[in-house]
This record gives structure tokens, sequence and C-alpha cells, in this order.
């Protein structure tokens, strides 16, 4: 699904990720975890392709193309879906037309019929329900004065509706309480498939409490520097990221 190899990334001509690689098979779950500024966000953002992150060595390879030659749009056309640790805020679209835009142009690019708005707001509907959001949201600007939790479970909303074939969710857990990291992390198990993968940037090993990975990897000082299954969370947990 997603290979990295040896990936080198500067910004603003600090290198910050070091000759990092990684293979994600179809169906996979991914965690990595790491200390504060390893470079976690700015491999998430370099995937995801947002501009100023510059990429000075290695290669990407999603579902058989080279990633890093592909526009953002492309990218998530394609099929991959970054969920970020701050969620931007658009005013004056609300989140339901944004959502509806986001779908069809997906569909578009793929060559499949648009989906109407009574196809539209039945998926909407059930999918709010499951994630515990209020109906009202969807009128407003999308994640406009939505709170911490609020914004979170609407990206769980958007990759629901979107059905992606790679999620990257970078610190999702952040700032979220109890009742909402565990429907957070129902909606994410919901979409587990044999055909889909994940790579779930954590900081903490509570939300690993939920959504269990096949693997985790930590990131420190911009290289992956230790991989392992589950189990290795809880170790990190007493023995911290150092040792
Ligand atoms: P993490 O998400 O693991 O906490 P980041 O990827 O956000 O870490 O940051 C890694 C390092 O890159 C930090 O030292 C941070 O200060 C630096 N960095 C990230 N983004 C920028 C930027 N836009 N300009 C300058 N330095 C940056
Ligand atoms: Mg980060």
């Amino acid at each position: 699904m997603l290979k990295i190899e040896n990936l080198k990334v500067k910004v603003q001509d600090k290198e910050i990720i070091k000759g990092l690689s990684l293979d994600i098979n179809p169906g996979e779950v991914h965690a990595i975890m790491g200390p504060n500024g390893a470079g976690k966000s700015t491999l998430s953002y370099t995937l995801a392709g947002k501009e100023g992150y510059e990429v000075t060595d290695g290669h990407v390879d999603f579902k058989g193309h080279n990633l890093l030659n592909m526009s953002i749009d492309e990218r998530a056309n394609n099929g991959l879906f970054l969920a970020f640790q701050y969620p931007v805020e658009i005013e004056g679209v609300t989140n339901n037309t944004f959502l509806r835009m986001a779908i069809n142009s997906k569909r578009k690019f793929l060559g499949e019929k648009e989906m109407n708005t009574l196809e539209f707001m039945k998926a909407l509907s059930a999918n709010i329900k499951d994630l515990h959001i209020h109906s009202d949201m969807g009128k407003r600007g999308v994640n406009s004065g939505f709170s911490g939790g609020e914004k979170k479970r609407n990206e769980v909303l958007q990759m629901t509706m979107l059905q992606p074939d790679m999620i990257i969710m970078d610190e999702t857990d952040s700032g979220l309480d109890i009742d909402a990291l565990r429907e957070v992390a129902d909606g994410v198990n919901r979409l587990r498939s044999e055909g889909r993968s994940f790579l779930i940037i954590t900081h903490y090993q509570r939300l690993l409490d939920y959504i269990q990975p096949d693997f985790i990897h930590v990131l420190a000082d911009g290289k992956i520097t230790k991989t392992g299954d589950k189990n290795l969370a809880l170790e990190l947990e007493e023995t911290g990221y150092k040792s």
C-alpha cells in the first residue's frame, strides 16, 4: 500500500526526517510513537504533500505510483487521507457542502457517478449517529468553532464518508476526553478492513488500548529506531523513549 524508502525531509533548510523507511501492506495498522519534536507531524505533512516540506532523498510508493510526484488533490483522489493534529477551520463553506464536494470530486476523478443529495443525506445521517455528532454541525462552517473533540469526530466522519484506502492520523487522540477517545477509536475500528491501511501517529499509549495496531514503530530524531508488536507500547510507557 505505502512503501517509504530512506526518506529525508528538510523544513526551512533544517533536516527533520533523516532516512526513514516503512512498509505498510493492505489491511495493516501501523502506529508511530515518539517524543515531541521527533518529526511525526513532519512525516504526515510530507506524505500529504504540504508546501514547505522539501524531500531531499528517498522514495515513497503509494499503490504502485510515486506519491511524491502527485499533487495534493491526486493523493486524496487516489485514496490517501490525512487526519490533522490541528484540523483547519474553513469559514463560509458548510461542513455538509464540503463533505459532499470532497466525495464527488473523488468520484468524478475515478469516473464514478456523483452522489446525489438523497444518497448523501442517508449515508451522512447513519454516520453522524454512530459518531455522536449533532446534525446541526453540518450546517456550520467546516470545523468553525468546533471544540477539540468535535473536530476529531468530524475527521472520523470525513474518513468514514470518503472511504480512503490509506489513512494517516496525526495525534487524533490529543485533547480528547475518554468518551470521545473511545468513540473516535470505535469509528476507526469500524473502518478497518482487508484492503485499508492505517498509520496512526500518537504520543501516548492509551489510544492503542482501543485501536490495536499490528506494528508499533518508535520515531526518534527523524528515524525509526525500534519496531515491535502492540506490546512495545506498554514497554515504552514504562521505560520512556530514551532506553
Ligand atoms: P512531532 O510531531 O514529532 O512533535 P514535528 O514534526 O512537528 O514533531 O517537528 C519536528 C521538528 O521540526 C521540530 O524540531 C520542529 O521545531 C521542526 N519544525 C517543524 N515544522 C517546522 C517549520 N514549519 N519550521 C521550522 N521548524 C519546523
Ligand atoms: Mg506532531
